[in-house]
């Protein structure tokens, strides 16, 4: 197995920027000029500044000595599981917390989403007749770019939250000061959560035989819980009849699942102390999580983020608004992918209905006319982001559903695939989407259950209802 040797020891660098002789000589620079602390000669937008330079350094020495979250060959299965998805053989899920949190971990939460992953591809699966290849936005996902750097509340205005590997949701001036140590919290909890999902994805909870121990309260006595439980029948029946005409119904894959993690690469010194030479093969890899995503505020072409991506071999992501001119988009990708290997950039296009209506047909246009290979996947949430008058950030079923249709209606007019989802989603019952079939969550009722540390969630029942509908979409 390709997992990484660590031969590597990364010599932190002051998160101001040195020149490229200082990096490190056991990091040496490629042919192609890239090393893991390249970044640092460009402008790196959206990072906390620390009072203390010191002190970031110190944590970073510590984190590039701990153990990789993920290795390489993991990495490499994902990077052909999405190339299956980008050819239309595989769908991607991918889902989780907007931003994980550390007063708020619990083992049951984590299982809960995990479940609710396992059950929308199970439907999707089933529904559309197509694997479909699972992400956790999980052990990792901790740093949020803001629009602005400071919120004023009440007269008082205080350093905007920028996840909990930077400062504290807590609206005090404590709380809101960066504070470099919580990159060791981060990386602990991802220690703890991607321990757990290894262990649900691995340990016989995946197993398809007992179907019945992943259906949750919801299920029993709902519509959504209804149709999923005539699918789940219907599964059961074949199962039964593979084993009676022979199949090993027991063996590894009707007992596991691959189940892979992603975040967003927003906070550098982290992601630079969890790169790792891979002794197989003596390429880079961010061993932070199997995934690396750009943020639409940081994918900028000379900028410390894309510097940074372009340099590991993860599988990345690249977040697309309306605001990506094709141009740019083209060359984003023939800078972070030169080689042009499928499965190496999936576009998570996020810009509401009418905008991706208008944009995405250009943007495919022209990634067509450049004969690139990328994955497209559609996260219906980011561009239908509102506020209610009573303060709540929220988002509507009913434009979340209709982003997607849009996305698939698109792809279908231009012959390309509709290859995945990404969404902010939990498997508990919060109150932070408004719509649903069942059980609607109406504006007046989103407080009741109002708990998301960032933006807000699709709840386990209106998870389940786009999981159908997407399985409606992968059968035409
Ligand atoms: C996010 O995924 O939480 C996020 C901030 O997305 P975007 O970069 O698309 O706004
Ligand atoms: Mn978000």
């Amino acid at each position: 197995q390709g997992s990484s040797g660590a031969r590597t020891t990364m010599v932190a660098q002051p998160p101001t920027k040195p020149a490229e002789a200082e990096v490190a000589p056991s990091s040496p620079v490629s042919s192609t000029g890239w090393s893991p602390a390249t970044w640092r000669n460009r402008e790196a937008r959206q990072m906390p500044k620390y009072d203390d330079p010191a002190l970031v350094t110190e944590v970073e020495d510590i984190l590039a000595k701990q153990a990789p979250l993920v290795f390489a060959g993991e990495c490499r299965e994902l990077m052909a599981d999405l190339s299956k998805a980008t050819r239309g053989e595989a769908f991607v899920l991918m889902g989780g917390d907007c931003a994980e949190s550390f007063s708020e971990f619990k083992v049951d939460d984590v299982r809960d989403t995990f479940r609710s992953i396992l059950q929308m591809s199970l439907v999707m699966t089933y529904g559309g007749s197509v694997p479909v290849v699972k992400i956790g936005r999980a052990a990792g996902q901790f740093a949020k770019p803001r629009s602005e750097d400071f919120e004023t509340i009440n007269g008082q205005t205080l350093p905007s939250y920028r996840g909990d590997i930077v400062n504290g949701l807590e609206f005090t001036e404590v709380a809101r000061r960066n504070d470099p140590y919580r990159m060791l919290s981060a990386y602990h909890q991802s220690a703890q959560t991607i321990n757990l999902l290894r262990a649900f994805s691995s340990g016989g909870f995946a197993d398809i035989n007992k179907l019945n121990a992943w259906n949750m309260d919801f299920v029993q006595n709902t519509p959504e819980g209804s149709k999923y439980r005539e699918m789940a029948s219907k599964i059961e029946d074949t199962l039964r009849f593979m084993t009676a005409i022979g199949v090993d119904t027991t063996s590894a894959p009707f007992r596991t699942t691959s189940f892979y993690t992603a975040h967003e690469a927003l906070l550098l010194s982290y992601e630079q102390a969890l790169t790792r030479e891979d002794s197989l093969t003596g390429k880079f890899y961010d061993c932070s999580a199997h995934m690396l995503w750009i943020g639409e505020r940081t994918r900028q072409l000379d900028g410390s983020h894309i510097e940074f991506l372009r340099g590991v071999s993860n599988p990345i992501g690249i977040k697309i608004s309306q605001k990506c001119p094709p141009e740019e988009l083209v060359e984003i990708l023939e800078t972070v992918n030169p080689d042009n290997k499928a499965g190496r950039v999936t576009l998570i296009t996020r810009m509401s209905s009418k905008y991706l209506e208008e944009h995405l047909p250009k943007l495919i246009l022209a990634v067509q006319k450049a004969g690139l290979n990328v994955l497209w996947v559609s996260d219906p949430v980011h561009g239908n982001t509102i506020k209610t008058d009573s303060g709540y950030k929220t988002r509507r079923m009913e434009d979340i559903r209709s982003e997607l249709r849009t996305f698939f209606d698109v792809h279908q007019r231009m012959g390309t695939h509709a290859g995945g989802i990404h969404i902010e989603m939990t498997g508990k019952d919060v109150t932070e989407c408004t719509g649903g079939d069942v059980d609607e969550v109406t504006e007046e009722n989103l407080k009741q259950r109002y708990l998301t540390q960032c933006d807000p969630r699709l709840n386990g029942k209106q998870s389940l209802e786009l999981a159908f509908h997407i399985a409606n979409r992968l059968r035409r």
